[in-house]
């Protein structure tokens, strides 16, 4: 059986792992990171990820350096997602025989730059070689659990927001394809959210952060919440390098705004009377969470249809 019959990454992940159930274990699989009790005033979390030459990033399009700090921001990313705080990061790569040490010293800039910028010190990893350069990050990180911040933590009446414009990461990567290097910086340099994340964390009731397209993060809230949703689509705030890319290949940037990925801008949902304490941080509101029978929608034009789209490694 192919891995699309089974219906994607996640039912692939439901299948082969088992489910823990333990007193330390607050959240396992199927939140940005894992949370682990720690002690009484700080939750342990703890997330990876893994890139491969070819696949996440190609040594064409990419220096060094932004390999490194985008497969660092990736997992960075993550920890921002659930409200907290990077601590310290294991990095452990598969080096091809052909690979040049300073291209090394290049991808090392790349995410220590990252750290230097959002915390998570790189602490250990392994190094081994392969066909292919790899890239497995793993980032550990504190959270207040008043803090914590769950895809399962929506609620009925909260209004839906993002942290910034989306699109721009696969409008540029559409360019890249097309060899077109002016505006694809959103795609090659992604920032994640850290500088806004933990003062947003104390308001927001779920978080998720924007790896696979809105939709997809919009639709992992709702089942880890058992809610419905509505998202407005002319709410959906574009990436100014989505809407020339748009116009530049004639295509609909609102496409890579809910469909594409690695943004890494952060989708929350917040109740309405909570809205006023972070609209100072340019936060914009796209959807509402709504009862569970009422569906996951995207409502355009007075009209609604199911909210569809986002990025599986495995899809068709
Ligand atoms: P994100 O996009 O936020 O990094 P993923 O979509 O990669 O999250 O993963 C979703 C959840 O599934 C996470 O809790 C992750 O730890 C878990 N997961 C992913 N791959 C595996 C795997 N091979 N084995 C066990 N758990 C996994
Ligand atoms: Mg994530």
């Amino acid at each position: 059986m192919k891995i699309s019959d089974l219906g994607g990454e996640f039912s692939l992940i439901d299948r082969l792992v088992k489910k823990v159930e333990s007193d330390l274990l607050i959240e396992g699989i199927g939140d940005d990171a894992a949370v682990i009790r720690w002690t009484d005033d700080q939750h342990l979390l703890v997330t990876t990820d893994m890139l491969l030459d070819g696949d996440h990033f190609n040594t064409e399009w990419y220096t060094p350096y932004q390999i490194g700090w985008k497969s660092m921001v990736a997992n960075l990313s993550d920890i921002a997602a659930m409200g907290g705080e990077p601590m310290f990061s294991f990095v452990s790569i598969a080096i091809p025989d052909d690979m040049e040490v300073e291209f090394l010293d290049g991808l090392y800039e790349g995410m220590q730059a990252a750290t230097d910028r959002y915390g998570g010190a790189i602490v250990g990893g392994d190094t081994t070689h392969g066909k292919v350069l790899s890239i497995n990050i793993a980032v550990l990180g504190i959270v207040a659990p008043e803090h914590l911040c769950r895809r399962g933590d929506a609620e009925v009446g909260d209004l839906i927001c993002v942290t910034g414009p989306l699109g721009g990461s696969w409008g540029g990567l559409e360019l890249l394809f097309k060899d077109i290097r002016e505006g694809t910086t959103k795609h090659l340099e992604p920032d994640c959210r850290l500088d806004i994340s933990s003062k947003l964390a104390p308001h927001v009731n779920a978080m998720i952060d924007v790896s696979d397209g809105l939709a997809s993060e919009v639709r992992h809230i709702c089942h880890m919440s058992g809610t419905g949703a509505v998202v407005h689509h002319e709410k959906v705030p574009l990436h100014p390098d989505a809407i020339s890319a748009g116009k530049r290949l004639n295509k609909d940037p609102y496409r890579w705004a809910l469909g594409g990925g690695e943004d890494f801008e952060l989708v929350f949902t917040i109740p309405p009377g909570l809205l006023s304490k972070v609209e100072g941080f340019g936060v914009i509101v796209i959807g509402e969470i709504l009862p569970k029978n009422e569906g996951i929608q995207l409502m355009k034009d007075g009209e609604s249809t199911v909210l569809s789209g986002g990025y599986d490694h495995f899809s068709e």
